[in-house]
């Protein structure tokens, strides 16, 4: 009791000294030669994927039990990012998507604030995804899962409590983002998101009658990311991804895309074999897509990770299995095309530095990222 309560102290000391130093201009780290080192003129776009609770394993048994060839294996560049958050050694995907999109660690089920509930009233970091549309970038986020789910809300959002669903849409409505899709969140209207300056889409052929210069909330009904769709007005991730892609990649400088495959962990959670893989090679489709594209950029980063590993799958005997319904503090794949820039092959990286990497290679300084605190 007293040792979480020096913690807790601890935590809301350290962060409010970042805040306030950085704030008021007393100290920054002195990022100059990594942002150097990490800077690629090269890249203009980043499609950044994440599959929810895809651990090293998830792939090995994919792979020996489908009998296919994974896009994920043909990545030359291959690390792993060690998922933890401030709060434990093993990691939620509320912190999880805090950590790679604003190089900050907080507290499980934190969500885009330091880690102190105190502090999201006065100040939270700054996204990745915020800071490339404040470089007059496009950006987007797409997903399996709800739109207020921890990982799209990571891009999206800054809510001390993963479960503050409405807060969160409200954030992600007063947001400066292009574009948001996934299932629905139950609670957003057509009216509410016209108000915003949202397009409302809620079928596949809304969605793909979207033109160049909208901005568009998705909110997609029925449980439609599973291969067998009973329900073809709906797209899955591959579909969003495209569509997604050929909407903001008009822009002069460039567009940022998060893109999540919720359903890894969702299946893992439940020790669903058939089911994660099937959500796998979905999320392995929808990479070889972007891959596609990025190949014919020429000027994409495309980086494949995860939050957290779900479900400890071991390799017992010839064949894989969970061991747990629970996440896991393992390491997880780190896969990135496009520019060998973001990690050297075979390295491993703590998850907050991937984001702060990505800035690095777009050029951005530590005068944009990461420690740039927002006072609310
Ligand atoms: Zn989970």
């Amino acid at each position: 009791m007293f040792a979480a309560f020096i913690l807790k102290f601890l935590s809301a000391l350290t962060s409010f000294v970042i805040a306030f130093c950085t704030t008021f201009g007393i100290w920054a780290p002195s990022t100059t030669k990594e942002a150097a080192e990490h800077y690629d003129s090269n890249i203009k776009n980043v499609i950044f994927l994440i599959g929810d609770g895809m651990g090293f394993n998830h792939l090995n048994k994919t792979k020996l039990e489908r009998k296919v060839p994974l896009t994920m294996d043909t990545f030359e560049i291959q690390g792993a990012s060690m998922t933890r958050s401030f709060s434990s050694s093993v990691t939620d995907s509320a912190a999880g998507a805090t950590a790679l999109s604003t190089g900050i660690r907080t507290n499980n089920g934190a969500l885009g604030v330091y880690p102190l509930d105190l502090n999201a009233k006065y100040s939270y970091p700054k996204n990745i995804r915020e800071i490339c549309a404040e470089k007059g970038m496009m950006t987007g986020v797409v997903t399996t899962d709800s739109t207020g789910g921890a990982t799209p809300s990571g891009f999206s959002a800054h809510e001390s409590d993963r479960d503050n669903n409405e807060e969160i849409m409200y954030d992600q409505l007063a947001s400066d983002i292009d574009l948001i899709w996934g299932a629905s969140n139950g609670v957003l209207t057509e009216e509410l998101a016209a108000e915003n300056g949202f397009d409302y889409v809620a079928t596949y052929s809304e969605m793909m009658a979207l033109e160049e210069g909208s901005r568009s909330f998705g909110q997609f009904t029925n449980d439609l990311w599973t291969l067998e769709q009973s329900d073809a007005n709906t797209p899955n991730l591959e579909q969003m991804a495209v569509k997604a892609v050929d909407l903001l990649d008009d822009a002069d400088e460039g567009f940022f895309l998060m893109i999540e495959g919720a359903h890894i962990d969702k299946h893992s959670h439940n020790n669903d074999g058939e089911k994660m893989t099937e959500a796998l090679e979905e999320f392995d489709r929808t990479i070889a897509a972007m891959l596609e594209y990025a190949e014919e950029d020429g000027e994409t980063l495309v980086i494949v990770t995860a939050d957290h590993e779900t479900g400890v799958i071991k390799l017992n005997g010839d064949s894989y299995t969970f061991t747990s319904g629970s996440h896991s503090g393992a390491n997880v794949p780190l896969l990135v095309y496009g520019t060998d820039k973001l990690i050297t092959k075979d390295e491993t990286i703590n998850n907050y530095e991937i984001p702060i990497r990505i800035a690095y290679i777009l050029g951005f300084d530590e005068d944009d990222f990461p420690f740039e605190v927002v006072l609310v």
